[in-house]
């Protein structure tokens, strides 16, 4: 049989994030892993004598997540919290030695891959506690560790309080299954008042109150995210699960915390052009010159996580002065009217997140900016940040 002749045809390459080498436009998020370990400091002292879960789910809130975990368990965390399994196994590919909790509640068929890679997984299903059971029997481990999840208030995941019973004869009858945390979650830890909070408290107290009176011993219990770590000590327990903060950004809008920034977004002017009064610039035609202007056009659009809702309503930073949007936000480009920037030209640094000083000034935008003009939450616009914008590590 003849060989397939193979020489002439273009390599198919895996996909993948775009590695330095390979990018040519100059779109990049910059990833700051001293402001990350600045940020872990600053929930520490939040903490007390509580423990840090650092989650890391949604590639680190879109951060990258091999590096933020690595960075972590150097500067001493104590574990990591993700959503999915395939999350949790990215990070014992990294390295990862820290217990990986995995919360999301979607094992599927996953139960092997939880064992062989050390996981713990939250169980909130009498069904959860059997098939893990049988899987542990059929490789023929001998235990494994796991957090049981209460519904105290979200009415999301996790067992009701009065589901408890048929969990805790399931897990007596499987006693490889050890029950060594227990968590819930709080739906408005970020609100004015913490009533809420006290009430799923008092819930979660009680749920912890008969499980260990029907003789189990869970040493972990945790429910707090950012907001509680920052405001409801009274929630923080044993272990505290904040994400967003560790990434700089603060759960609450109005509160005052020394926490930095860890993703800064930047690009550059890759095309400039004059318009004259009556030019319209971009699709549909939305943005009409009344004067001669000068038009910026930047390689970032809505498929790399700039909200389309900023269409003549965001606005970018150059030179360390803000240039709004004029237009609407297309795929890959947005334009700006740079008709205020002296001296504007072609590869000059355009700040999308993050801060920037220049020869016209100095300016931010942040996090909590871009979600408020597109009308959305800050870890919308985090996560949000595609996998085509490739994220560069900074290790000042
Ligand atoms: C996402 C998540 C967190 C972290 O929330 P932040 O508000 O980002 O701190 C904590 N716990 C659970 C169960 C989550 O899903």
């Amino acid at each position: 049989m003849d060989a397939p002749v193979m020489t002439n045809l273009p390599r198919i390459h895996r996909q993948r994030r775009a590695a330095p080498a390979d990018i040519q436009r100059p779109t990049r998020a910059e990833i700051n892993l001293a402001h990350l370990r600045h940020n872990l400091h600053i929930a520490r002292q939040y903490a007390g004598q509580s423990k840090i879960w650092g989650v890391l789910k949604a590639d680190a809130y879109g951060h990258g997540s091999p590096a933020v975990g690595r960075t972590l368990e150097r500067a001493g965390i104590d574990g990591l919290c993700v959503a999915l399994i395939e999350e949790a196994i990215e990070l014992r590919d990294a390295g990862i030695r820290l217990p990986i909790l995995v919360m999301g509640g979607c094992y599927g068929s996953g139960w092997n891959e939880i064992i062989e890679h050390h996981l713990t997984p939250v169980l909130f299903d009498p069904s959860h506690i059997e098939n893990l059971a049988r899987t542990l029997t059929l490789r023929d481990e001998p235990t494994i560790n796991v957090h049981v999840k209460v519904d105290t208030g979200m009415s999301r995941l996790g067992a009701r309080p009065d589901a408890l019973e048929p969990i805790l004869r399931a897990l007596k009858d499987n006693p490889r299954i050890r029950l060594t945390g227990m968590m819930t979650h709080l739906a408005n830890a970020d609100a004015n008042s913490l009533e809420s909070v006290e009430a799923q408290c008092a819930v979660f107290d009680e749920s912890v109150r008969r499980v260990r009176q029907a003789g189990f011993q869970p040493t972990t219990l945790h429910a707090s995210n950012s907001a509680g770590l920052l405001r409801a000590p009274s929630a923080h327990y044993d272990a505290i699960r904040p994400g967003i903060a560790l990434f700089g950004v603060s759960p609450v809008d109005d509160l005052t915390i020394d926490l930095k920034p860890v993703m800064k977004v930047r690009s550059e002017v890759v095309s400039l052009r004059t318009v004259t009064k009556g030019d319209s610039v971009g699709y549909c035609s939305t943005w009409i010159a009344d004067r001669t202007s000068r038009i910026a056009t930047i390689p970032m659009g809505y498929a790399d996580g700039l909200p389309r809702s900023l269409s003549n309503r965001g606005r970018v930073l150059i030179r360390g002065k803000a240039a709004p949007i004029a237009g609407n936000v297309s795929m890959d480009l947005i334009t700006v009217d740079v008709t205020e920037h002296e001296g504007v030209s072609i590869g000059d640094e355009v700040i999308l997140l993050g801060n920037q000083a220049g020869t016209l000034g100095s300016d931010e935008i942040s996090t909590l900016e871009l979600a408020n003009l597109a009308d959305t939450i800050t870890w919308e616009i985090l996560t949000g940040i595609s996998r085509r914008v490739p994220r560069f590590i900074r290790e000042p």
